[in-house]
């Protein structure tokens, strides 16, 4: 199948002044563009064309084959991208409701623990990656993964990411990965979409 860049689920200008819009058009319109593009060259004519995304990174994360790593890379980077884009919404932020408001509160000790847990994580991931909130076995935690990787691939249940490649925040924070994290955390996050995927 040809995999397609999805539109925002917002308009580019819809996160400032917390992501500018240059932010946002580089990331989406030429990063993950770039991931959609290289991603369909790379699977056409061969055994993954008639796969879906999931079932691309489900495959091509277990290959033994080296040459198949530029696969999983664009796969994962593509579904981790359009994952990111909802797990951000304009006037985000504020606090979870309902069940998912209760797991945190069990298993992270309250949302002010979890957000600093979630930004130790996503400031401690060396270099290029991303930080999660995932279900395990009806037990939430927290957890980083490098460059593409993440929970689908290895058989965990995502909620909501940060995407902490440089890309992502460089041009609005510079070097300051944990401002803007924390900026993700108090203002952009939707929880409405975590709610939806605890389900
Ligand atoms: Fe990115």
């Amino acid at each position: 199948m040809t995999f397609e860049l999805p539109a925002l689920p917002y308009p580019e200008t819809a996160l400032e002044p917390f992501l500018s819009a240059d932010t946002m058009r580089f990331h989406h319109g030429k990063h993950h563009q770039a991931y959609v593009t290289t991603l369909n060259n790379l699977v056409k004519d061969g055994p993954y064309a008639s796969k879906s995304l999931e079932e691309i990174i489900r495959l091509s994360a277990n290959e033994k084959d080296e040459s198949k790593t530029p696969v999983f890379n664009n796969a994962g980077q593509h579904w981790n991208h359009s994952f990111f884009w909802q797990s951000m919404k304009p006037n985000g932020g504020g606090t979870p409701q309902g069940e998912l408001a209760q797991r945190i509160e069990r298993d992270f000790g309250g949302l002010d623990k979890f957000k600093d847990m979630f930004q130790s994580a996503a400031v401690g991931q060396f270099g290029s990656g991303w930080a999660w909130l995932i279900a395990e076995k009806n037990e939430l935690k927290i957890m980083k993964s490098s460059n593409a990787m993440n929970p689908i691939a290895i058989g965990k249940q995502p909620l909501l990411t940060c995407d902490v490649w440089e890309h992502a925040y460089y041009l609005d924070y510079q070097n300051r990965r944990a401002d803007f994290v924390r900026v993700f955390l108090d203002r952009l996050v939707n929880w409405d979409f975590a709610a939806r995927n605890l389900r």
